[in-house]
């Protein structure tokens, strides 16, 4: 068949770029410098991407000027000055003009372009692209730099093609201006594109009415001359600065905090706000307080603080309460930077429409009707935002080795591998894709990230003789569970937001960015190269080659605590003597966060084969009586107390609505085996008993332990069977130790660096029992008769030493015929549950405890 083709449109190179913002200009400057052949393709009639088409009034960055730019080049860098802290569109636009013009790069451009089409022909292992005037080229690699907010969303209201007067589109503004002087004006929209503008629609407009469905959290920009901190820090070591852009949180050096909302006295929250407030950096404002990201109660702290400003700045009350945010947490929407924004509601020539209270019927031929009022208006201005991350990506017919098209492979969400590549889609990338970090980071430095990952890349596959990329299923599965596990930890998922699909009528509800930090990611993207691109499968002539395997297995904050705790270098604990093992442990407990309220708390004695045993009963804030727990701390038989698992206890209390009750036991290496189990077995015999006392349900008791107190319940359950009594009714086995061998494979494979290590399990072994003792059945549960034993919950975490024992029992208890739930925690160590407030991502699974419990109470009874 015969192919037309434009005359500057070539038939084959080796890559096409769509888009010439800020990704689709480095990464054509990074392909010619491989000396690869590479054409760019934008819908523009210029370079600039975003910048080329948000000419709203007010549009400006939000990020500072003085890191809002390519890194990539300190000429470059020296050769252009920022005049403001924000520039404006028209300033930013000139610096992408600039940067095109020295890199020489229009000459590879083909603006006014739009790709329509790309079908990966797998025998010639190349893309075939076509454009919306019909001209066909091939790729050997395509890449989508086609921006995260570059496609704006189809109007969604009523009537929206009726109205008879001046239409405008943030996304999409006119080139040459817009006079809205002496003009009745409406905004439908408060994000980021509404709040700039809003300020100077305003200064021209005879009347401005604001139509907002959710107000927005901003803050002041105080926009000025750039930070003279940032410049200084800037002359003084530009690579440094630079380089702590790349490995921070957000591509922005700034300092974590380790100031928790929650403990922080009032004086530090008001101090800190304030600073931030006055900093007018969205970094700041989001980094008030460590946890304001994960935890409601300090979110509020901050998100309240904001409301007052609001309610400072806006004279009519009522109008300040609408422009109050209220039912997400701060930074689940994208805050925005404003100038003058609140104040712009002081005018009397501007009005706020809260759509909540009265949402729009219509749009009307002569302006807008909400279900009470008709407006009429001479321009609409809608800043109704973007089909955010996916919609640039998707509205090019994509479709990938198997026929399937990328927008049916993404049907509820998206699914890649680092947000670089997706499976089914050889030699197809994506700069600032779906979970990555982008839109939440400085996107600047996410672009150079990317576009430095896919060009060496490329050079290393030329070097290699490879030409074909795809990433494995494996990987991106997991890579798409580490996203989900990230976003689950946050606030994010809490806010109907773009982030979450939720502003396009249709779209899949799920988390599009990576939140786990600019640094984290780039740590794993490097990684993934480090490892002969791990979970990558390449192909060439060189042969068909995959490491595969996933990036990102454990929990992502059980990964913070274990990179935190590597970097204290904190002495092993089987280095000890159990005495200052004992008070290590005790220090380090005192740092932690308390755990939830409950009802009561009662310290108290019971009597135990040796002397009394002291216990810590926790009663729910429920009118009992309730279910019993007895439950037996962790700590290898040598440490630990009553209270050690204070928060756990807690936790398990109100999880639970049972009475727990937390009985102390002797040591090792004072007390060896069996004194714990004595303990342990005399402390449920008088639970039992005195359950009415103790404001338990006769008949309702749990025998439950963490680790070796997990060993001493399930011993107990046993011991009670053989007795005759008491009566148990289920049994809740947290990572327990069930056998002395400590020969099997997740003794290897998690034997360290995951917290709980196979040195100091033997430490713990070696200070509890003697070799011959430790196979016994009451020290080694798995050897014993497991046959009418407790219905159990059984527990086991994926990277704990124990793993394999626990799984063990759990499987030997239901070929004994015993009901057990057994509940494999993805991604948690030995301690992430009992760490309560820290290893967020562990309540989920504290949760599915209380619910496998409860299921078991309303089993039908076993005998
Ligand atoms: P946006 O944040 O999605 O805001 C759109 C606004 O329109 C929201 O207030 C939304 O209300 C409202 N809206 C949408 N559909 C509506 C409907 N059918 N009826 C009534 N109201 C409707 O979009 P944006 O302001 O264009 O900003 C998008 C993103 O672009 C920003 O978050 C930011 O990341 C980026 N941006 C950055 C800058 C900067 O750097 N300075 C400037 C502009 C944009 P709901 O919230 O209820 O959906």
């Amino acid at each position: 068949m015969a192919v037309s083709r434009s005359a500057d449109v070539p038939a084959e190179v080796d890559v096409v770029v769509v888009g010439a913002g800020f990704s689709g200009l480095y990464l054509l400057y990074r392909l010619r410098e491989l000396g690869l052949r590479a054409v760019a393709f934008d819908e523009a009639g210029d370079v600039g991407g975003t910048w080329y088409w948000n000419r709203y009034p007010g549009a400006r960055c939000d990020v500072p000027t003085t890191d809002y730019a390519y890194s990539f080049d300190p000429e470059l860098e020296r050769d252009w000055t920022w005049s403001e802290k924000y520039a404006t569109q028209p300033e930013i636009l000139a610096y992408l003009r600039h940067v095109a013009d020295r890199y020489d790069l229009r000459r590879d451009i083909r603006f006014g372009t739009r790709i329509t089409a790309a079908a990966w022909d797998e025998p010639a292992r190349r893309w075939r692209l076509r454009t919306a005037d019909g001209d066909e080229l091939s790729c050997r690699y395509y890449v989508m730099a086609s921006g995260c907010l570059s496609l704006p969303k189809a109007p969604d209201i009523e009537g929206a093609g009726r109205y008879r007067g001046e239409v405008y589109l943030t996304g999409r503004w006119p080139h040459e201006g817009v006079d809205f002087g002496g003009k009745r004006v409406a905004v439908v929209g408060t994000g980021s594109s509404g709040i700039q503008s809003i300020p100077l629609i305003a200064s021209q407009a005879a009347s401005l009415t604001v139509f907002q469905r959710t107000p927005n959290f901003s803050i002041p920009a105080r926009n000025g001359p750039p930070s003279p901190e940032r410049l200084a820090a800037l002359a003084t070591d530009r690579a440094g600065y630079r380089e702590a852009a790349r490995w921070s949180r957000g591509g922005v050096p700034s300092e974590l905090t380790d100031v928790s909302g929650l403990t922080a006295p009032e004086e530090v929250r008001r101090q800190r706000f304030e600073d931030a407030w006055r900093s007018g950096e969205l970094f700041g404002i989001l980094g008030v307080f460590s946890d304001q990201a994960v935890n409601l109660a300090s979110n509020d702290l901050v998100a309240e603080m904001i409301r007052e400003k609001i309610r400072g700045v806006v004279g009519d009350a009522d109008v300040a309460d609408a422009l109050c945010p209220k039912d997400y947490p701060f930074g689940t929407k994208r805050p925005c930077l404003d100038t003058s924004y609140f104040e712009t509601f002081n005018l009397p020539h501007v009005r706020l429409v809260d759509l909540r209270g009265t949402p729009i019927a219509s749009v009307t031929e002569a302006g807008i009707d909400t279900t009470t009022e008709s407006f009429e208006f001479d321009a609409i201005v809608f800043a109704t935002g973007f089909d955010a991350m996916t919609g640039p990506l998707v509205s090019v017919d994509v479709t990938g080795a198997d026929g399937v098209t990328l927008e049916r492979k993404w049907e509820h969400g998206p699914v890649t591998y680092l947000g670089l590549m997706t499976t089914g889609f050889p030699n197809f990338f994506m700069v600032t894709g779906p979970q990555s970090p982008s839109v939440l980071s400085n996107m600047v430095v996410s672009i150079e990230q990317h576009v430095d990952w896919i060009a060496d890349c490329l050079r290393r596959m030329r070097a290699e003789n490879l030409d074909r990329i795809e990433p494995t299923a494996l990987a991106e599965a997991g890579w798409v569970r580490h996203n989900q596990d990230c976003a689950d930890i946050t606030l994010y998922p809490r806010a109907n937001s773009w982030y979450m699909g939720a502003n396009v009528p249709g779209k899949p509800r799920v988390f599009l960015p990576y939140v786990g930090g600019v640094d984290a990611y780039r740590r794993a993207c490097d990684e993934v190269t480090e490892k002969g691109f791990l979970g990558f499968r390449l192909d060439g002539p060189a042969g068909p080659r995959c490491n595969d395997g996933v990036i990102r297995r454990v929990q992502p904050d059980v990964a913070m605590v274990l990179d935190l705790m590597a970097s204290l270098g904190l002495p092993p604990m089987e280095t000890m003597s159990a005495t200052d093992a004992r008070a290590f442990m005790e220090v380090i407990d005192a740092g932690r966060p308390p755990g939830p309220e409950v009802g009561e708390i009662i310290d108290a004695a019971l009597p135990g084969p040796a002397g009394y045993l002291a216990y810590r009963l926790y009663r729910p804030p429920s009118r009992g009586p309730h279910p019993l727990i007895a439950y037996f701390h962790g700590g290898g038989w040598v440490l630990g107390s009553q209270d050690s698992d204070d928060p756990f206890c807690r936790d398990l209390c109100v999880r639970t609505g049972s009475v727990v009750v937390s009985v102390n036991y002797r040591h090792a290496p004072e007390d060896r085996f069996p004194a714990a189990v004595d303990d342990a077995f005399a402390a449920v015999c008088w639970i039992a008993a005195n359950a009415t006392e103790l404001g338990g349900i006769p008949g309702q008791l749990t025998v439950a332990g963490w680790s070796a107190g997990g060993n001493l319940a399930a011993i107990i359950c046993q011991r009670a069977r053989d007795a005759g009594g008491p009566d148990i009714s289920s049994q809740l086995l947290l990572h327990p130790v069930t056998d002395c061998d400590l020969g099997r494979p997740s003794y290897s494979s998690n034997g360290e660096g995951f917290v709980l290590t196979a040195a100091l399990m033997r430490w713990f072994w070696d200070h509890y029992a003697d070799g011959p003792d430790r196979a016994d059945p009451t020290a080694s549960p798995l050897r014993g008769t497991l046959a009418g034993l407790p219905p159990a919950v059984v527990v086991t975490a994926e990277f704990d030493p124990l793993r394999d024992e626990g799984d063990a029992y759990a499987e030997a208890l239901a070929a004994a015929g015993v009901p057990v739930r057994h509940i494999r925690a993805r991604g948690h160590v030995h301690t992430s549950l009992v760490m309560v407030d820290v290893v967020i991502s562990g309540a989920p699974v504290r949760a599915e405890i209380a619910g496998a419990l409860a299921g078991l109470r309303q089993a039908p009874a076993r005998r």
